[in-house]
């Protein structure tokens, strides 16, 4: 592969890279720009982060640089790592100068010293990673690629500059940054850099979970998220990541009767589901809808095999794989939760008999994520036979309908039930306890019902009157004078 000059030249025509430019030559400083936004150059990909090595101060040449680009630019220091960020209208601009680290056996901390560009690049994890650009003007655009990082992006391979297993041990995330890039790049890991992943995969739990999680996230919103998954299982990297996952692989057969491989029919799931959504959690619910299946696992003699309340035991699994990663125990482990405990509920509602009152409690407990649960039921179809498929999307497209046409009569998506816990407490003067909670669920469940309308009115006169068969008294008070009135 060749890259044109002309085309360097026109890619680093722009304000940042000539201001970078001209600080570097004031300071006599070597200056690159360097890693990834020179790979993504040449694979076309638009980035707005830049990353500029020099050999010198890195904090002073970002100084210089964010002089000069005027009051649009932000700069930031972290004297702790001796780097600098100056970020202008929407690109990201790192400074950092050129390092050479030296790792030791009995400690996860490189030393880190002053270094040339070659040792820069050395310590970098692919050959795709580790080419330059060199920014001074006198040899502005000339590009530097000491270990053929160009001819490997033509090849479509991913391979370390260095002995593999030294890059790796050094910094096991490099092995999970391999992962990734084949899968976001659709590339392919070189047979001695995939077996020293192999070999080194343990090293991965010196890492701290904030790093591998990040990498997961990137390799479940990579556009095809099986290329990584299958090579984390290869590695037998996901064994070590997510057991749980593991445990989902394998065919059992019994009396002749087996059932489908949980694992590959996850991947399909999450890939049907990478085509039709960008939503991150919900990618993380389709890698995790089934993963109740392996407990819930029963075989009947006269049935097969059965997979019951897999989707309960599932979403009671998941709060302690979140804590365990260090994923966010917030709003979003209560999504991946509500998706993966309701993924079966909408495939019921697919049949002729359907009542409006079960439509509406899936209305109801899905609430907004309504949309995204349908997404997910429809991306669990992974049936080989096209019969089969047809007949399943048709089924959830009259679900769909279904939904519609009931929520655009009944409104119950967000729906508050019209009287609360604490009215019925001022009401009836009564303390916090089982009954409000009974009475609270009454007028909730006879509104999913249709027993009664989404209204205030009726649901005082409901409330009422099942207080008065539950022997409660009301005493009198304004609420029944409005009623009354
Ligand atoms: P992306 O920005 O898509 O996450 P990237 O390769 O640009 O991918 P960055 O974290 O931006 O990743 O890092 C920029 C560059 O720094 C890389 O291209 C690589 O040269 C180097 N680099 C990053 N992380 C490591 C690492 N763990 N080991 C060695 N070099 C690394
Ligand atoms: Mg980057």
């Amino acid at each position: 592969m060749q890259i044109r000059q002309a085309d360097i030249l026109q890619i680093l025509d722009k304000k940042i890279f000539n201001l970078i430019s001209e600080s570097a030559d004031t300071l006599l400083y070597e200056t690159y720009v360097i890693g990834g936004f020179v790979r993504d150059l040449v694979l076309n990909r638009p980035t707005q982060d830049i990353d500029i090595v020099c050999v010198g101060n890195g904090v002073q040449l970002a100084q210089e640089a964010a002089k000069r680009l005027g009051r649009q630019a932000r700069l930031s220091v972290f004297k702790n790592f001796g780097t600098a960020q100056v970020t202008y209208h929407d690109l990201k601009v790192e400074f950092v100068g050129a390092r050479k680290e030296s790792y030791q056996r009995h400690s996860r901390k490189p030393i880190v010293e002053d270094g040339t560009l070659e040792d820069d690049l050395n310590r970098r994890d692919f050959t795709m990673n580790a080419m330059a650009i060199c920014l001074n003007k006198e040899h502005f655009g000339k590009w530097i690629d000491p270990f053929d990082g160009l001819k490997d992006i033509e090849n479509c391979v991913i391979k370390t500059p260095r002995d593999a297993d030294i890059t790796f041990s050094d910094d096991p995330l490099r092995m999970l940054r391999a992962i990734r890039f084949a899968s976001q790049l659709g590339f392919f890991i070189e047979a001695q850099t995939f077996e020293a992943v192999e070999r080194n995969k343990n090293r991965i739990e010196i890492v701290s979970k904030e790093r591998i999680v990040d990498e997961l996230n990137k390799i479940i919103l990579s556009p095809r998220p099986s290329i990584g998954f299958e090579l984390l299982d290869q590695t037998g990297l996901l064994e070590i990541i997510l057991p749980e996952l593991i445990a989902l692989k394998g065919i059992e057969t019994k009396e002749g009767i087996g059932h489908k491989d949980n694992f590959s029919h996850t991947l399909r799931v999450l890939d049907n589901l990478a085509r039709t959504s960008n939503n991150l959690w919900l990618r993380w619910a389709a890698l995790f809808h089934d993963i109740g299946k392996p407990k819930s696992k029963r075989f009947y003699p006269k049935t097969g095999w059965t997979f019951h309340a897999h989707e309960f035991i599932g979403m009671k699994m998941l709060k302690s794989i979140f804590r365990r990663m260090k994923l966010p125990l917030n709003d979003n482990l209560k999504y991946v939760e509500k998706l993966v405990s309701l993924h079966m509920r909408p495939i019921v509602l697919s049949d002729d008999e359907v009542t409006d009152s079960a439509v509406r409690r899936l209305l109801f407990e899905a609430g907004n994520d309504i949309d995204d649960l349908m997404s997910l039921c429809e991306a669990d179809i992974t049936s080989k036979n096209p019969e089969k498929v047809k007949r399943f999307l048709f089924n959830f497209k009259l679900v769909r309908s279904k939904l519609k046409e009931i929520e655009e009569k009944d409104r119950i998506r967000n729906f508050q039930p019209p009287i609360d816990g604490l009215q019925i407490m001022e009401m009836f003067h009564l303390s916090p306890g089982r009954i409000v909670g009974e009475l609270k669920s009454a007028i909730k469940d006879a509104i999913l019902d249709g027993v009664i309308p989404n209204e205030y009115e009726a649901a005082y006169v409901y409330l009422m009157q099942l207080a008065e068969e539950k022997g409660i008294t009301k005493p009198d008070n304004e609420y029944s004078k409005i009623i009354q009135s």
